[in-house]
């Protein structure tokens, strides 16, 4: 397959531009590196631009392409910051997916795997999220990526653009050759942060947010997985979408939930020192639990994660933090 990523400088994004030339397939990146990383782009063509001019998409797609798939992960997707500037993900997450959409109905494109998220389910009724579950996001982050989700509906019935939207619960980890890796300025994930909180010249001091959750612990649980089994699924869907009609949607996790403690246990065997840290305040918006159920992606798409222990994703991030490339 020739594949369009569209934020493929990104971290989810340029684990996939390695998984796609892995197998053979050929990529071109779009990214206007306010989050990515050049160097990041290591397997594919790439373009600086910014999913907001209309003139450009519809110039890449029409000379770099054909495509037989489009990619899309150019999304700003910090919680917090869209509660403070919400124009901002209305203007990214909506606005820039529209021109997308339009920029492929113009050029004749039409199969699309969107980059969704668990944050459409806001607080969830219960704790094994499946793809029923109803969507009623409490931030606009969230929201953004409804209102895309239920566009593709649209856009499928009306204009034929086929589509899976892939919900992530919570992504992490990285490539085990240590060539990639999660990079984001501010660092809000709990991964990362565990880990640089034990590396001399990045220490910062890991905080836990709340401890008095209705969980067994008190901290928040959450679905950690592994960004290479993202990519298989994202490939996965691509190729589904070369034989199936329609406007899909899957939550993708591994099925199990771990504490914010557990992960911190898990992180003291991988790096085999203490790790210190102290208790704060919840953060706004944070559910206590979010765990995926993942049967219909596992059903529908064949799709296998490997990374099933925490431990061994844990494991590919720390490689990566201790010796970051950029
Ligand atoms: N968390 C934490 N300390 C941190 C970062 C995150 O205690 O430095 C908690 C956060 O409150 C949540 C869980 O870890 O309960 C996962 O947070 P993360 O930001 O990694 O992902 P999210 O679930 O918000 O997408």
């Amino acid at each position: 397959m020739k594949v369009l990523v569209l934020g493929g400088a990104g971290y989810i994004g340029s684990h996939i531009c390695k998984a796609l030339t892995l197998i053979g397939h050929q990529s071109v990146v779009i990214d206007n590196l306010s989050t990515g990383h050049r160097e990041a782009v290591k397997w594919s063509q790439f373009v600086e631009t910014d999913i907001l001019d209309s003139a450009k998409l519809i110039s890449i797609l029409q000379h770099a392409g054909p495509f037989d798939l489009i990619m899309h992960f150019c999304a700003k997707s910090l919680v917090g910051e869209s509660v403070q500037n919400p124009a901002l993900y209305y203007r990214n997450n909506v606005s820039g997916t529209l021109n997308l959409l339009d920029a492929m109905v113009a050029t004749g494109h039409d199969k699309l795997v969107f980059s969704s998220t668990a944050a459409v389910f806001g607080m969830p009724a219960q704790t094994l999220i499946d793809e029923q579950h109803s969507r009623l996001p409490i931030n606009p982050y969230g929201q953004s990526k409804k209102m895309i989700e239920d566009v593709l509906g649209d856009y499928h019935h009306a204009y034929g653009i086929r589509s899976v939207a892939l919900r992530y619960f919570n992504a992490c980890g990285a490539d085990p050759e240590g060539e990639i890796g999660e990079r984001h300025d501010p660092e809000t994930h709990l991964i990362p942060n565990i880990l640089k909180s034990v590396i001399a010249d990045k220490a910062s001091a890991l905080k836990v947010f709340g401890d008095n959750y209705p969980t067994p612990d008190g901290t928040c649980i959450r679905d950690y997985i592994h960004v290479n089994d993202l990519a298989s699924a994202h490939i996965l869907a691509g190729e589904y979408l070369q034989q199936h009609d329609g406007a899909f949607a899957f939550n993708l996790g591994n099925g199990n939930g771990f504490s914010v403690l557990e992960v911190i246990e898990a992180a003291k065997q991988v790096v085999q020192q203490n790790i210190a840290y102290t208790i704060e305040p919840p953060r706004a918006g944070d559910p206590s639990v979010l765990v995926a159920n993942s049967t219909m992606a596992r059903e529908t798409l064949e799709w296998q994660p490997k990374f099933t222990e925490i431990e061994s994703i844990i494991a590919t991030a720390w490689t990566w933090h201790q010796n970051e490339k950029f």
